[in-house]
């Protein structure tokens, strides 16, 4: 028998459209590549989204079709997000930090048939653009005043606040099968070319409410969130979607991520969570040290894409009484997969249980679930002793990559992260090693096997990679987007 319940797709502009009409009033503030403030309300987010809806469609958009953008997190990046998904089109943020060749190659391989653009990437669309075919049209996501000469552009430049000036704000958003793509992330993996990842607007609406979930992320209408961790990566962790189910205030950092300029926006604009890589907080938290301050509105931080340091959850939780929320995701996985809150009141734990409890990478939030297994492919115990491949499943987990011929990567249904962990009797899941045998070595591509030792190292060290901006490091040698 069937249940006799409304069938709403769900679908990403469904986010905005709540966020309109019950948070309208809610504000958002970025700062801007010129250095000043941008505040508006999610009124006029959804309202300057509809008509670059319409825009999308003069420029003869069809739904499915990929939409590339290469800026930071902003307020105009926040209306490409619905824009471009709600009307059925697939967002796709591109990593500027990734080599040229790089770029080039996932704008081709995902044929992108426009690509947005903040000012600062100028020089790299410039050098792009002669190696690409497919997008027609870049878009400068400025105003008229601040348009550029942009020399070697053989394709159509156009100003985005034209668009936005050109367009009725007259758009209903589309209803669409709940499966179809939403937006699309490419990872660069540890070997071959850059795989895409093709978030679908069920995983990104589960995903959302998921990971804002009191023992995940734990974000409600009375926070003030900033992500630090870009756009341009796994969605900033779906922080943009979750303010908009939740009608938080979103103040987003634009380029500036020096310690400075985070602290000054933290103060200044209240923050009471933010979120990032540990790289971008040690940057914050020797500012603040030097400046011998304090944070009088932060009460919590999701740290997550490497391992967190005790020395750092210590730092934020005794000096400066901010909670630490250590998470661990992946691009294949939204990303958020598991997030280490407390089962018990922390209270009841000693200072020991408590920050080695915080240095493991936490537990399932529902809709993944989790395994390690032996080189048998044997399930191994949660004990928190046994070390095994780490699998993992859910609802926002992708199961093949996007234009790709090769066999899918599942393992009976079950996604191999490539991670090595152990599972405590509690659920807390702690990474270990890597078990990948390769690493891309340059950014050439070339590879070379590692032993554990020199795994070990990429694991606690920067390793410089060809590109000018790119600094590879993290757990499994991926390209660093912090
Ligand atoms: P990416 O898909 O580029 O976000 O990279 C995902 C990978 O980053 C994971 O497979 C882990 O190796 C690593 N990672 C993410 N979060 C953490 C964490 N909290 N601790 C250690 N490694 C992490």
């Amino acid at each position: 028998m069937q249940g006799l319940m409304m069938q709403q797709p769900l679908l990403v502009a469904s986010l905005l459209m709540h966020a309109e009409r019950h948070h309208g009033a809610q504000e958002i503030v970025s700062r801007r590549i010129e250095g000043d403030m941008h505040r508006y309300q999610y009124r006029d987010l959804a309202q300057r989204a509809r008509r670059m809806a319409n825009a999308l469609a003069a420029l003869g958009i069809e739904p499915g079709e990929r939409v590339g953008t290469l800026a930071w997190n902003g307020y105009r990046h926040m209306e490409l997000y619905f824009a471009v998904s709600g009307s059925g089109s697939v967002l796709h943020t591109l990593n500027p930090r990734l080599h040229v060749d790089q770029l080039a190659y996932i704008i081709e391989h995902a044929e992108d048939r426009v690509v947005f653009f903040d000012l600062t990437f100028l020089p790299l669309i410039e050098s792009v653009a002669p190696r690409v075919k497919s997008p027609k049209v870049f878009v400068a996501m400025t105003d008229r005043a601040r348009m550029p000469q942009a020399h070697g552009l053989s394709s159509m430049l156009v100003c985005y606040e034209d668009l936005i000036d050109l367009h009725s704000d007259a758009f209903d958003w589309p209803l669409m099968d709940e499966n179809s793509a939403s937006s699309l992330c490419y990872t660069s993996g540890t070997t071959g070319n850059p795989k895409g990842v093709l978030y679908s607007h069920r995983s990104t609406l589960l995903h959302t409410y998921a990971a804002a979930l009191p023992d995940s992320l734990n974000c409600s209408a009375r926070d003030v969130i900033l992500p630090v961790v870009p756009m341009f990566h796994v969605n900033a962790w779906g922080l943009p979607y979750i303010a908009c189910m939740v009608g938080a205030k979103l103040v987003f950092p634009g380029p500036a991520l020096d310690g400075k300029s985070l602290y000054e926006l933290i103060e200044t604009e209240q923050v009471t969570l933010s979120a990032g890589v540990p790289t971008v907080w040690q940057g914050l938290l020797s500012h603040v040290a030097e400046q011998e301050g304090a944070f009088s509105s932060m009460r919590r931080t999701v740290i997550g894409g490497a391992a967190c340091p005790t020395a750092m959850t210590v730092r934020f939780q005794e000096r400066y009484q901010v909670d630490v929320l250590h998470a661990w995701g992946m691009t294949e996985l939204s990303p958020v997969g598991t997030v280490c809150s407390f089962k018990t009141s922390p209270s009841a734990l000693s200072t020991t249980e408590r920050y080695a409890l915080q240095a493991k990478q936490g537990r399932s939030v529902f809709g993944i679930d989790m395994k390690i297994v032996g080189p048998d492919g044997e399930e191994l115990p949660w004990d928190g002793i046994a070390a095994g491949d780490l699998l993992v499943r859910g609802q926002w987990v992708s199961r093949q990559y996007f234009g790709s011929d090769g066999a899918p990567p599942l393992r009976d249904g079950w996604f191999p992260t490539g991670d090595v962990a152990r599972i405590d009797p509690d659920g807390f899941m702690q990474i270990t090693d890597r078990s990948k045998d390769v690493i891309k070595s340059a950014a050439n591509g070339s590879v070379r096997p590692t032993s554990r030792t020199s795994r070990a190292c990429i694991r606690t060290s920067r390793v410089r990679c060809a590109s000018p901006r790119g600094i590879r490091s993290g757990t499994n040698g991926r390209c660093c987007w912090s």
